[in-house]
């Protein structure tokens, strides 16, 4: 694939594709299309996921009406009650969450639903966007089942421009309205297997879903399109080690795509390393690789990155992406990804487009994975050791949410 190529493959799937939508299913067939245009025969894999239809979401504050977006997954309710801003989660301000609808800042992690169900909110309004785009957007949100593990408050998302304005209004009352039909759907990964000598295989993947706002170019059609990239260079060309090339869906929903995949133990068990793709190929910006393995992989990168002119800041450390859920499995993960400094890419907004990414960058970049996977999956033995040690465990609960930061 030229650049020419890959600028192309962004520009026919410039359109938003959530975890379980008909859009996603749209963009697994393409990948599976362009798949057999190289001769190779991937497989559309379905996967459980919630889903949710909103009848109606209403957010009143003092008598106004704010535009939002209700919760999916966060049940059916009507509450009134006074309005709180959650500036932080000291002891002195947790209690004042008691029989209150609390606004948060940024993401509804599982730590902080505990922290508002622990305190007694009765409902949720986070916030998103940015003060000083032009545009009002809301982020469709979800109320995810690991998140919730079934205790459900109503929520709404509003834009951050309203939420600026909540505050200095001084608020004091919030009804919430949210009216859903909760039910199961289907997400999918595209999987495609390229045997190699020993019955042992290196699994690839990238996500391919987007958020609800996004087109998903630099975050993550770019990755998708760098395991098209590395499948080519292998075909016609064998190999020791097997490549199991996953296009994974609902990565934005909370790595279920991957999270699915690793539930099957015994294909886990001759998995030897995963190598991910999260974010490459944007105009501006450093590459780095995030190794969820011994500490011997961070400078054997960094020393390929030296070999071959390509500069790459390499860390012992998880990466918030599907590599996670291997490292979890007990699988040696390395995620790769340039980052885009923030004034010049953003994600999970209308303006990760096409216009963030480079073909010649694209290629550069494919090129450093294309080799790299190359040296693995023709090693006389990967040279990545089978275990993940105890720091990078460490790491994992806290991701997991298993252990809660200390910091
Ligand atoms: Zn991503």
């Amino acid at each position: 694939m030229n650049s020419k190529e890959m600028m192309d493959i962004f520009a026919e799937n410039a359109y938003v594709r959530t975890g379980g939508s008909p859009e996603e299913l749209r963009c697994a067939e393409y990948i599976r299309e362009k798949c057999a245009q190289m001769g190779l025969q991937a497989e559309i894999v379905p996967f459980p996921v919630d889903m949710a239809a909103i009848q109606e979401a209403v957010l009143t504050v003092d008598g106004r009406e704010i535009p939002c977006k209700g919760y999916l997954c966060a049940g059916s309710a009507e509450v009134t009650a006074p309005f709180y801003y959650l500036r932080d989660t000291s002891a002195a301000s947790l209690p004042q969450c008691k029989g209150k609808i609390v606004m948060i800042d940024g993401y509804l992690g599982y730590w902080k639903y505990r922290d508002l169900l622990d305190n007694g909110a009765v409902g949720f309004i986070t916030y998103d966007g940015n003060i000083n785009y032009a545009d009002e957007d809301i982020d469709q949100r979800e109320l995810r089942s690991y998140v919730s593990k079934g205790e459900k408050i109503p929520g709404v998302n509003i834009n951050a421009k309203s939420a600026i304005e909540l505050i200095r209004k001084g608020s004091a009352t919030a009804k919430i309205v949210l009216k859903q039909d909760e039910y199961e759907g289907q997400s999918r990964n595209v999987i495609l297997d390229m045997p190699g000598e020993v019955d042992e295989y290196i699994v690839l993947t990238a996500h391919y879903d987007s958020t609800s706002l996004s087109q998903g170019a630099y975050d993550n059609l770019s990755g998708a399109v760098g395991l098209l990239g590395i499948a080519e260079s292998f075909v016609g060309k064998p190999h020791r080690y097997g490549l199991r090339f996953i296009w994974c869906g609902s990565e934005e929903r909370g790595l279920l795509g991957s999270k699915a995949y690793c539930q099957d133990e015994e294909t886990m068990k001759k998995a030897v390393l995963n190598i991910n793709l999260d974010m490459i190929g944007c105009i501006m910006g450093n590459f780095i690789a995030v190794c969820s393995t011994e500490e011997a992989l961070t400078h054997y990168i960094k020393y390929m990155g030296l070999e071959m002119g390509m500069g790459i800041r390499v860390s012992q450390d998880v990466y918030s992406s599907d590599s996670t859920p291997f490292a979890d499995q007990g699988v040696p993960a390395v995620s790769f990804a340039r980052i885009a400094p923030p004034n010049t890419g953003t994600i999970h907004n209308r303006y990760d487009t096409v216009a963030l990414m480079s073909g010649e960058q694209m290629a550069a970049d494919i090129a450093f994975l294309t080799a790299f996977t190359q040296r693995m999956a023709n090693a006389a033995c990967c040279p990545v050791e089978r275990k993940i040690p105890d720091n990078v465990k460490d790491k994992l609960d806290i991701y997991l949410c298993r252990k809660r930061d200390k910091n």
